[in-house]
């Protein structure tokens, strides 16, 4: 294959393993004036002090809240729920506290009560697939994975009546 096509091809499958939050700055040091992560060496993590160069840069976890397009979604449903609700809560919580401590872009987005269950959405596949396996690990009940075809996204049904 000769560069052009190549290059084609590139233009024909943009979304291929192109997640668009996760374009790196373009400066390689970055600070997020939202939440305080810092971009440095090819990836955002938690640091104690900014180097002075950095560039203030939204960081993709943040960009996913202020947009509200979750990574992953959880849909929780069940009469087990209606009874363990703050227990439940509480995993959601501890779960995405150290889930984010390590990875700074894996966070609840939101969490919201529905009159037939709760939906957490999260910034990450990662943190939705660490409560998806906690709650199971926890609880039992059925659970599904769906992933989107891109693999961008996850959906996640947990049941248990
Ligand atoms: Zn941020």
């Amino acid at each position: 294959m000769d560069k052009q096509q190549q290059s084609q091809k590139t233009q024909l499958y943009p979304a291929r393993n192109g997640d668009p939050y996760l374009k790196p700055p373009r400066n390689g040091v970055a600070l997020c004036p939202e939440c305080g992560v810092i971009y440095q060496q090819g990836r955002w993590a938690w640091q104690d002090a900014a180097p002075s160069a950095a560039q203030s840069v939204v960081c993709p976890a943040c960009q996913r809240i202020a947009d509200d397009q979750p990574a992953g979604t959880l849909q929780l449903s069940g009469n087990f729920l209606g009874e363990h609700r703050d227990e439940i809560l509480n995993l959601i919580h501890n779960t995405e506290q150290s889930e984010k401590a390590q990875h700074a872009l894996e966070r609840l987005l939101r969490i919201s009560e529905q009159d037939d269950g709760m939906q957490a959405t999260t910034t990450g596949l990662h943190l939705a697939n660490r409560i998806g396996h906690a709650l199971g690990a926890a609880y039992k009940g059925r659970i599904e994975y769906s992933y989107s075809e891109d693999e961008h996204h996850v959906d996640i049904h947990w049941h248990r009546d």
